[in-house]
């Protein structure tokens, strides 16, 4: 097995992949309101396709693999890609991203299947603000997703709350006290201006800032452990926690502090793109090529990636030519 380092000394050991840009939500700050226009079966990559490609990337060193999208759920065959890619020689760990609407008719099977830890978003504990976010959302059903996620067995489940200031920001409290009610990580995560995602104003990107003054008492998980997390488990999120809590409350900052140094990912698109970076342009395609000339396109994707995402604001948006549900966040 060789290792894939790219130009600034990072070993790359990870693969988000992105298996549809359909969803069931409609959230605000992923995509636009008429929705995507949905691209022909053909030019998706098939289950062996994706599988093949995950095997090249663990030839190569890859070791973790996320799926994402849109909403993986709705992808037909999700069972058996996560058990194909489970079963990949190499992977130790497959993760999976979700709003977990169908979490109560999968995660058992999910698990079974190989999946190891879920990370799920939930912005608000309101129900009017989660089917104003989610564009017409179900909060109680997402609430019976979670439930499903504590009781499948899986090692970790992570809840993720996308920041957006004037909107959830006084629910930081009551999110982060889910991490004294059931045994959860719950993330903050930056709003990142994404093409498309314009309907928030500059006020809505709010930093990671306001997270630690809304919750005095957060305490920073210090030394190793800090390390550690911060390297192979949390990946990009500062870590703390609150008094008497079993989980961990993280900070991702894409936006005001970004973690680029770190950044040991790849993505690949639903169609077949292999993505050296989340707010890149730059696009590999691996969709009809064989092994060979995929493992190319590999090694192309990691020389190409930059040293920082570059700046990022309400008016320097990202340069992806994607909108977030076609890359998988
Ligand atoms: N549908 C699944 C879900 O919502 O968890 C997986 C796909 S979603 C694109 C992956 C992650 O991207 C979610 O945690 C979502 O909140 C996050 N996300 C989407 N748009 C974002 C944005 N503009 N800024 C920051 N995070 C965003
Ligand atoms: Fe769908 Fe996830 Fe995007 Fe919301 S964030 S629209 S659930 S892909």
């Amino acid at each position: 097995m060789s290792c894939m380092k790219d130009k600034f000394n990072r070993e790359i050991t990870y693969l988000r992949i992105s298996v549809t840009e359909r969803c069931n939500l409609c959230c605000r700050y992923c995509m636009p309101e008429d929705g995507i226009c949905k691209k022909k079966h053909e030019e998706m990559l098939t289950e062996e396709e994706l599988l093949t490609a995950v095997r090249i990337a663990a030839s190569y060193g890859v070791t973790k693999v996320r799926l994402t999208g849109g909403e993986p759920l709705i992808k037909r065959n999700i069972l058996s890609i996560a058990r194909g890619i489970a079963q990949t020689p190499g992977i130790e760990e497959v993760c999976l991203t979700t709003n977990a609407i169908l979490l109560p008719e999968f995660a058992e099977d999910l698990r079974e299947a190989g999946v190891n830890r879920v990370n799920i978003s939930l912005d608000t504990l309101d129900p009017q603000k989660y089917e104003w976010i989610t564009r017409g959302g179900s909060l109680d059903e997402a609430m019976r997703g979670i439930e499903a996620a504590l009781g499948a067995g899986f090692d970790k489940v992570k809840l993720n709350a996308v920041l957006v200031g004037g909107w959830n920001e006084d629910e930081i409290p009551a999110l982060a006290d889910l991490t004294r009610k059931w045994p959860v990580d719950f993330r903050f995560i930056e709003m990142m201006p994404m093409l498309g995602n314009t309907v928030f104003g500059g006020e809505a990107y709010i930093p990671y800032t306001k997270v630690l003054e809304a919750l005095p008492e957060l305490m920073p998980v210090e030394g190793k452990e800090t390390e550690n997390r911060t390297m192979s488990l949390s990946g990009v999120a500062k870590l703390y926690r609150l008094p008497g809590a079993s989980g961990y409350v993280g900070l991702i900052s894409p936006v005001t502090a970004h973690f680029c140094r770190n950044c040991n990912r790849l993505r690949l698109t639903a169609d077949g793109k292999l993505k050296p970076c989340l707010h890149s342009a730059a696009e590999f395609p691996i969709k009809g090529m064989d092994e060979e000339s995929i493992r190319k396109q590999f090694e192309a994707a990691v020389a190409a990636k930059p040293e920082w995402h570059g700046n990022l604001s309400v008016t320097e948006r990202s340069h992806a030519l994607r909108l977030m549900n076609q890359i998988g966040g």
